[in-house]
């Protein structure tokens, strides 16, 4: 292989491939002069161009040939490089002394090239489209490889046109196969191509996004003024105060994404659309909802304790169990499981001890009442699509309710029903779950609301009424009605300070004494509780501020007694004669009813017919059982009781007024069962005794429940005695019932009879 030497010029930073051209300038003082001398003198012009030299790692230089030597009037010589083909480094030579470099290098072979023409054609068609794609890359490019029709001379005309990495470029420069140039060159072209794809779809993404928003921008703007010409910009204005709520609301991040979503939703509805509205008013709601906004607890139970006792009258055990009930959820961090129910007939104090509470531990207080609710949606909303949809009670109350943490009073949960549309009771109860309440959902407001921090209290009248798996989760407190003279009380002490300030009176010009609120209670009332008092009262001091005012009088005092008392309030509406009256076939049975104890008189007749029993009164299962238990009671027991058994063929008819109250239960048993034995054998039954008590088919009886609330309504009637189970207690019946009233216990149906022969 021939070898010879030629003088160097070393490149830094720039790369000179076979075939291009470069322009370079020599400094005078430099020692490349002397180079360039070399070449001219010795060499031919020739010279070897090394691009990025590496000390034993550069093997390929460029043989180059100077052309167009120009020297310039500051001494400096400007030349072109003419790469003319790459040449193998054998050795280089003087390096390291201060003459001019020269090294010895040998040909390289080029290869034999296969298909040449097919490879190019390939390359050229490629490089036209990347040419044409590409707006930076000049297409003189494509004149100067037209008509080259060898690789060798193709790859490394086009590279520099189209490659700017400079190690890139030596990989080009050390690779002597034209082929594998080739090929190097259509892979560089396919990334390149692939490359300026992605940052076109880059730029055009982001191109569009900036034309939407300045498209959305200038049609708002358009909007805005054709509004304000029109002089309707309040949804616009509307937009942007509902904007600022958003930005400004203490929510979960959930609810500023559906929030902002909703309120783009608006944005983009026209004006005269329906969904208008039913968007706004959801934003609205969503908007009023408490969702982080907490009050702080009053930890201090004395104090819980002592407002409790300013604002209600007695009710001593209640209000300890409600203070032991606020420690326990103290201590365990409001994660008590157990919820309070309070039961009680009407007026006897549920609601407003609830408010009582509320206001003492410093928590809102909001209020519903379930009684009469058959569908749950009433309780749980109903979805959007629903035209005139709202949410549903509990989120509604949240709403008033200001806080997140209220007390939230549930009232008459004993009269929820359940039919077709669901069950209210069930849905309750996943509303109390601590378990389940920290996700309630409303069917209105689709996302979740956090009730776990609410404290639940719910009343009812009737234990019985309350739906058994509802029942299990209380813990049931009981308000029993109240004897005359705890109306009293509550009368002297609550009521009546409350009206005479509500009705902006002075206490020192009213004087009402005892017997005459004693008269009130008991001729102007029949309740277990005070409201009929309080609003009698009511009634009373509103006649006395309406006559002050209309008729201008100046008064000093004004005394309201026994004689007067009619001119407030009217005729007396209950009278209770102390006169005892005896009667066939009518006795007095006793009733626990949603309203507290009552009397209740069972009439019996009979007429000539087959031996029916006909009975009438809205009587439940469990009452007509018992009627027919007593009925074949004494039919069993004809002969002991002397009754003469033809009496069974007749008809026997047993009413219990009032007709239209439903009455159910069996502790009218031993009072049925006198009825009868009374109107067959013409005993006459005093009127002033009552009764309660299950009967059996053998004649035993059985003990009852309520009698608290049964002795209480006895006492407002004028009873002055009751039979009553042998195993029922009177230990903790009200003083004023046992001062009042005979209590006598009876083991079976012969006593009972015993009692009222002998009494
Ligand atoms: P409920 O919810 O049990 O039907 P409320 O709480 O509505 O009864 O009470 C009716 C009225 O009676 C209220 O004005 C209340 O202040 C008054 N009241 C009931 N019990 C008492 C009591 N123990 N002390 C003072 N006021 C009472």
């Amino acid at each position: 292989m021939k070898k010879y030497n030629l003088p160097v010029i070393l490149l830094k930073g720039i790369i000179l491939l076979p075939h291009n051209t470069l322009k370079l300038e020599f400094d005078a003082k430099n020692l490349d002069n002397n180079v360039i001398d070399m070449s001219l003198l010795f060499h031919d012009s020739y010279i070897l161009v090394v691009s990025e030299y590496k000390e034993n790692n550069t093997k390929i230089g460029v043989l180059s040939k100077l052309e167009n030597i120009l020297q310039l009037p500051n001494g400096n010589t400007r030349v072109d490089l003419k790469g003319i083909r790459r040449v193998n480094i054998i050795e280089f030579l003087n390096f390291k002394s201060n003459d001019p470099l020269e090294s010895i290098v040998s040909e390289i072979e080029i290869e034999k090239v296969e298909n040449e023409q097919i490879i190019i054609n390939k390359l050229k068609k490629e490089l036209k489209i990347y040419v044409n794609n590409i707006p930076y890359i000049s297409n003189g490019v494509l004149s100067i490889i037209d008509k080259e029709n060898s690789l060798d001379k193709f790859t490394d005309l086009v590279v520099p046109n189209i490659i700017n990495n400079k190690n890139r470029l030596l990989e080009y420069l050390n690779n002597v196969s034209p082929v594998s140039r080739g090929e190097m060159l259509l892979k560089d072209i396919y990334e390149e191509k692939k490359m300026f794809q992605i940052e076109r779809n880059l730029d055009l993404k982001v191109k569009k996004e900036m034309d939407e928003t300045q498209k959305q921008f200038f049609l708002r703007e358009k909007m805005k003024i054709l509004k304000e010409e029109l002089g309707d910009s309040s949804k616009e204005n509307d937009f942007d105060k509902l904007k600022k709520r958003i930005d400004d609301l203490d929510c979960p991040i959930k609810i500023k994404e559906k929030l902002n979503y909703e309120l783009n939703r608006y944005q983009s509805c026209v004006s005269m659309s329906p969904e208008l509205n039913i968007i706004r008013d959801y934003i609205e709601w969503l908007l009023c909802l408490p969702w982080n906004n907490y009050t702080t607890d009053n930890n201090d139970l004395r104090q819980v304790k002592k407002s409790l006792n300013e604002s209600h009258f007695g009710l001593k055990e209640v209000k300890n169990r409600i203070i032991e009930y606020l420690a326990v959820n103290q201590m365990s961090n409001n994660k008590n499981g157990s919820i309070i129910c309070l039961v009680g007939p009407p007026g006897v104090g549920k609601t407003t001890l609830a408010a009582s509470i509320a206001k003492a531990i410093n928590r809102n207080f909001v209020q519903i009442s379930v009684g009469g609710i058959r569908d749950e949606s009433e309780i749980i909303g109903h979805r959007r699509t629903y035209i005139g949809a709202n949410p549903g009670r509990i989120i509604s109350s949240m709403k008033k309710a200001k806080s997140n943490n209220p007390l939230f009073l549930i009232d008459e949960v004993d009269k929820m029903s359940s039919d077709y549309k669901g069950d209210p009771s069930s849905c309750l109860l996943s509303i109390l779950d601590k378990e389940q309440n920290k996700y309630f959902s409303d069917n209105y407001i689709e996302e979740e609301y956090d009730l776990s921090n609410v404290l639940f209290i719910l009343t009812a009248n009737y234990i019985e009424n309350i739906p058994e798996p509802l029942k299990d989760r209380l813990e049931i407190i009981n308000l029993s009605g109240y004897t005359e003279y705890e109306k009293l009380d509550i009368a002297t002490k609550y009521l009546i300070p409350k009206i005479i300030s509500k009705n902006g009176l002075k206490k020192e010009f009213i004087s009402i004494d005892s017997n005459t609120i004693l008269k009130i209670i008991r001729n102007y009332t029949k309740e277990a509780g005070v409201r009929e008092l309080e609003r009698q009262l009511d009634k009373i001091f509103r006649k006395i501020v309406t006559q002050i005012v209309l008729d201008k009088i100046k008064i000093n005092k004004l005394i309201i007694n026994e004689q007067n008392l009619s001119k407030y309030l009217g005729k007396e509406k209950y009278k209770y004669s102390n006169k005892t009256k005896e009667q066939v076939g009518v006795v007095n049975g006793l009733a626990y009813t949603p309203f507290g104890g009552d009397v209740l008189p069972i009439e019996v007749n009979y007429y000539k017919g087959k031996g029916n029993l006909i009975l009438t009164g809205s009587l439940g299962d469990v009452m007509k059982e018992s009627a027919t238990i007593a009925l074949s009671y004494l039919k069993a027991n004809y002969k002991f009781y002397k009754i003469n058994y033809e009496m069974f063929e007749n008809d026997i008819h047993i009413h219990v007024p009032e007709g239209a109250i439903k009455k159910d239960g069996p502790s009218a048993g031993i009072a049925l069962t006198l009825a009868i034995f009374s109107a067959l054998t013409n005993l006459k039954i005093p009127s002033d005794i009552a009764m309660t008590g299950e009967i059996t088919l053998r004649g035993h009886v059985l003990e009852i429940g309520g009698l608290k609330e049964k002795s209480l309504g006895a006492l407002r009637s004028g009873i002055k005695k009751i039979i009553i189970p042998y195993d029922n207690d009177i230990i903790d019946l009200p003083k004023e019932v046992k001062s009042n009233i005979r209590f006598i216990k009876v083991k079976n149906f012969k006593e009972v009879l015993e009692v009222v022969k002998h009494e």
